[in-house]
């Protein structure tokens, strides 16, 4: 049994649909349901015991204590958060809530769950935190792609209170014993992605006839992963990954934001032509930057190939083709997700909008 969190989110969903395809192993998945949190990514599984759902937050002690102690775990996985840079700019509090508070009290709870543990448990017991490649901050076009020993220099409140959970986690293996794992990813992108992020946002208003909105001039560049292979390097990180190290996962694709754009289009022409015979390129619309913007991430995942024997599956032009023939194929989950309809059903649910 694995306890998963943010399990009902982009990655997280990836996650728990890729573990439950390949192992038989059960996964409690806790989730809180914010905005970016949709079960319908996991309707497949419905009536599946081997997934067991649980709505909740990481803060909520209580919750975890209570579900630690009924599951009795092998491993934690920690994939909640808030994670979107632009909704951090404008509302730091919640990422701070989740991000650091939520990933603290969790850890609370895992260290007095771990610490009841007979010895033989206790050595096969993981805590593996899911983190992002922002917490390096930002390079130069020529600076070398960030190893695992970069310094930390998170520019958004969002990188910032993810800094500050991946040094929490350190902590406790340090102060505590506690049988810590961290990764560090780059961009990821795939299946289930909320169309808020660069990737769907630009598949959907392309469909929809919107404008493609381009931060600045476009010449951002980022290093993407299929969400697949974060999936994939996050399990070989929980089999064999060395307690209390972190691993950098990357697929070696820097790519500016603008040739990630005009990739979509050009891909969008071929599989899905417009009515009227224009290239959605035509739909691309520069607006003013965000502020405090990264310049460029790359990432240096060679310890992760060393040391775990882990490469990526996908190139990015495998990769985006899946991506954008599963937004084609699943127009309902994007609808649904966009117009408010889950938001509803959620509601009826869970009491809640
Ligand atoms: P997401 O926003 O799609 O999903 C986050 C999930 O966490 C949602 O299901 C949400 O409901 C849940 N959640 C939020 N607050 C919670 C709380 N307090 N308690 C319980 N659940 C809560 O995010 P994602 O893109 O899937 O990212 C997952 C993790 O991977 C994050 O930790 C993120 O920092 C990290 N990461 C993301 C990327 C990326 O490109 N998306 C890259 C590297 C690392």
């Amino acid at each position: 049994m694995i306890l998963v969190t943010g399990g009902a989110g982009f990655i997280g969903s990836n996650f728990v649909l890729d573990w439950l395809a390949q192992s038989a192993e059960p996964v409690v998945n806790l989730d809180a349901l914010t905005y970016a949190g949709n079960l319908e990514n996991l309707a497949t599984l419905q009536g599946d015991p081997r997934h067991c759902f649980v709505h909740g937050d990481i803060g909520d002690s209580k919750l975890v204590s209570r579900l630690l102690a009924e599951h009795r775990p092998r491993a934690v996985l920690n994939f909640a958060a808030e994670s979107h840079v632009d909704r951090s700019i404008h509302g730091p509090e919640a990422f701070i809530q989740t991000n650091i508070v939520g990933s603290f009290r969790l850890l609370e709870a895992v260290r007095e769950f771990y610490g009841r543990l007979p010895e033989n448990a206790k050595n096969a017991f993981r805590f593996l935190h899911v983190s992002t490649d922002e917490v390096y901050g930002s390079l130069a076009s020529d600076d070398p792609a960030f190893t695992e020993t970069s310094r930390y220099e998170p520019n958004s409140p969002y990188s910032a209170s993810k800094a500050a959970s991946d040094h929490l986690v350190r902590a406790y293996h340090h102060t505590y014993g506690l049988p810590v794992l961290t990764t560090n990813c780059s961009n990821n992108y795939g299946p289930y992605h909320f169309p808020e992020k660069l990737i769907p946002l630009v598949i959907h208003n392309a469909l929809a006839g919107k404008p493609l909105p381009i931060y600045g001039d476009g010449r951002q560049v980022r290093d993407w992963l299929y969400v697949k292979d974060h999936c994939s390097a996050i399990r070989r990180v929980l089999e064999a990954g060395r307690l209390g190290e972190t691993y950098n996962v990357g697929g070696c694709n820097e790519k500016t934001n603008l040739e990630v754009v005009h990739t979509l289009c050009d891909m969008l022409d071929e599989l899905r032509p417009r009515a009227d015979g224009q290239s959605y390129r035509t739909q691309i619309t520069f607006v003013s930057d965000r502020p405090g913007h990264d310049r460029r991430y790359a990432i240096d995942a060679t310890k992760l190939a060393r040391e775990l024997g882990w490469t990526p599956a996908e190139t990015f032009a495998t990769g985006i083709r899946k991506t954008v023939q599963w937004y084609l194929d699943n127009p309902a989950w994007v609808e649904n997700v966009t117009s408010g309809a889950y938001q509803q059903w959620l509601g009826k649910h869970y009491g809640e909008n």
